[in-house]
């Protein structure tokens, strides 16, 4: 089997979105699950629909124009301010788009016009953590002037919180949406659908909040993923944090000194932190690098220690043992590095269904055997 390689489990993915779609149904909200870590990945999208989630979200146009392409049914939301030079196809393949500039509405109600298309619109709201959003004391003009945009619905506001500044989601701040939707609501006499509170940052909050109050969407990827949050990136309790596996093999494998000799200078990669002399170590270089995977996201199996990447090479030292040229290896993955290895073209996805019941592999206990496939 060719590696590197990402191992996909859907039954895991299925079951963690399943799982987060009912505790959150409990607390009046609906999941839109967010495919830009996936590359929009049709498969996961509609192992995702198929545990009841309701919407799909994307970053980028070209995984909601391929999972439009892949016969993905559900309403597609274009999570980042659309670029205003991708109106129109924007308004082709998006249902819904989350905005924050007047301008691109403009002109996604032009592009709609131009189609004949309605398109739906939530205005994003700045709640201090300094990504996308209009600020609070804007937000009633904004939504008055979209209102009288043809072809354009206001669907309802949103925000994003954690992502630039980790500026946590909780009561106040979402308190103040709330709020704000009350308000929009009352000043137009209209009804928003969407109160979209944020990502999967807004999990403890929405969770543990014995009142969600107007917030009825949650944006999620990460969490149905990787089954942990990010604020803190503690697994979330009852789903697997193991549905994604990076494998790579095997290229070199020596005794080696620690340390380097020779006048030292900078690596490919900037500077290095002195090597401690630990006499001689059992080193091995495996088929990976910096344009497959972020290294410092990667969790290696028990006994095998990461201690240094370049490009293409990922260097290991591998303890006790010594692993074999060919042997693969399995790694866990966080955010960073799931998203680097799935935008990778030299990673090969290998997306599986279990059809055996779902262990949880002891990475230290099956390791290490030559050409282990774990299939
Ligand atoms: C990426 C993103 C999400 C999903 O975030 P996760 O932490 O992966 O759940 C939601 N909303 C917006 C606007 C995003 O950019």
């Amino acid at each position: 089997m060719s590696a590197p390689r990402l191992e996909i489990n859907l039954d895991k993915i299925q079951h963690n979105a399943r799982t987060l779609a009912k505790r959150l149904t409990k607390q009046g909200i609906s999941v839109t699950a967010v495919m830009k870590a996936s590359l929009g990945s049709p498969e996961i999208a509609r192992v995702v629909l198929d545990a009841g989630i309701g919407s799909i979200g994307d970053s980028r146009m070209e995984n909601i124009e391929g999972m439009s392409r892949s016969g993905i049914k559900a309403p597609l939301v274009l999570i980042r301010s659309p670029m205003i030079s991708d109106a129109h196809r924007v308004v082709h393949s998006a249902d819904i788009s989350l905005n924050s500039e007047l301008e691109v509405i403009r002109e996604l109600s032009f592009a709609a016009k131009a189609a004949g298309r309605r398109h739906g619109v939530v205005l994003m709201v700045e709640l201090g953590d300094l990504r996308e959003g209009i600020m609070p004391t804007d937000i009633e003009h904004t939504a008055g002037q979209v209102l009288a945009m043809p072809n354009i619905d206001l669907k309802g506001i949103g925000a994003n919180l954690a992502c630039h500044c980790g500026v946590s989601p909780d009561a106040n701040n979402m308190a103040e949406l709330s709020t704000l939707a009350d308000t929009i609501e009352r000043v137009f006499g209209i009804t928003l659908d969407i109160v979209s509170g944020g990502n999967s940052a807004n999990l403890n909050w929405a969770l543990s909040s014995a009142d969600t109050g107007r917030i009825n969407n949650l944006r999620l990827g990460e969490s149905i993923l990787l089954g942990c949050e990010p604020l803190y990136r503690q697994p979330i309790d009852g789903l697997h944090t193991d549905a994604i596996t990076l494998i790579a093999e095997v290229i070199e494998s020596k005794i080696k000194p620690s340390q380097p000799w020779g006048k030292i200078a900078q690596t490919a990669y900037g500077e290095k932190a002195p090597a401690v002399d630990r006499g001689n170590i059992t080193q091995a270089i495996l088929a990976i690098g910096q344009q497959d995977v972020d290294p410092c996201g990667l969790s290696a199996p028990a006994g095998i220690c990461i201690i240094g990447a370049s490009s293409d090479h990922l260097i290991v030292d591998c303890g006790r043992h010594r692993l074999p040229v060919g042997a693969e290896v399995h790694f866990q993955l966080n955010y960073s590095a799931m998203v680097r290895s799935m935008t990778s073209p030299f990673v090969s996805k290998l997306l599986r269904r279990s059809s055996t019941p779902i262990r949880v592999p002891a990475m230290a206990s099956n390791w290490p055997k030559t050409r282990r496939v774990v299939l």
